[in-house]
């Protein structure tokens, strides 16, 4: 009997472990029909024709087991809740495309290093990485938890249709050059990235079309789309 209950015990986990991702939402784009899903904190699924690109894959938010393959990985920094080696391992086939920064290239084999303002194509994907920094928030040795110039945000500019991915970053100067993305994925916490006061004024400056609070701990959706009217708030 105690084997049937371990039996069931692994069926279950095993299911839930498979039945760990939402529903994605679906935006149509010029080529083709794009299906993002937020898996939670600043992990991150986009689907498009078939191919699976990931952002950040972090074991705290799902186990990856079973999810798909990834054709392209976009990870934004070094830090552990971006950077999860044994996560990215159950995605990872020797085909996969891995973009990151120069520190994560030092951490992790194969890797194709963007600096901020670097550009690359994949699968007729323009890639941008962007700056992400902290200006305000800094550590009690008053280091910046993000230093200029160390992580990446990334565009992904698909036939016109345009997703930034901020990472980890407060709202900064080089935000200006971010008009109109039809995605926005904004980070809200502290200290790490923004405050409430400070995520309103960065997806005020930016516009995106549609708008995905990522990488909080709590979020007040009707508080940030009355403050955001005209954006449609995830
Ligand atoms: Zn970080
Ligand atoms: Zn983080």
């Amino acid at each position: 009997m105690k084997y049937l209950y371990i039996l069931l015990f692994l069926t279950l986990t095993t299911f839930t472990a498979m039945a760990q991702l939402p529903q994605p939402d679906r935006y149509a784009t010029p080529q083709g029909e794009l299906l993002v899903t937020h898996i939670g904190h600043a992990s991150l699924l986009l689907q498009l024709n078939g191919q699976n690109i990931y952002v950040d894959p972090y074991g705290e938010v799902a186990d990856f087991s079973g999810f798909p393959e990834a054709g392209l990985v976009l990870i934004t920094h070094e830090h552990y809740d971006h950077l999860d080696k044994k996560e990215l391992a159950k995605i990872v086939t020797p085909k996969t495309k891995i973009i990151s920064t120069p520190l994560v290239a030092t951490e992790l084999k194969g890797v194709e290093v963007l600096k901020n303002g670097g550009k690359t194509t994949w699968n007729a994907i323009e890639i941008a990485a962007v700056p992400a920094y902290n200006i305000v928030q800094k550590r009690p040795d008053g280091a910046p938890f993000h230093p200029e110039g160390n992580g990446n945000g990334y565009i992904l500019n698909i036939g016109g249709f345009r997703v930034y991915i901020a990472g980890d970053t407060e709202l900064i100067p080089e935000m200006k050059t971010i008009v109109s993305p039809d995605i926005a994925f904004l980070p809200k916490n502290l200290p790490y990235t923004m405050s409430d006061e400070q995520f309103i004024e960065a997806a005020k400056q930016i516009q995106p079309k549609i708008l995905y609070p990522y990488h909080y701990f709590e979020v007040d959706k009707a508080a940030l789309s009355k403050a955001l009217q005209g954006i449609e708030v995830k």
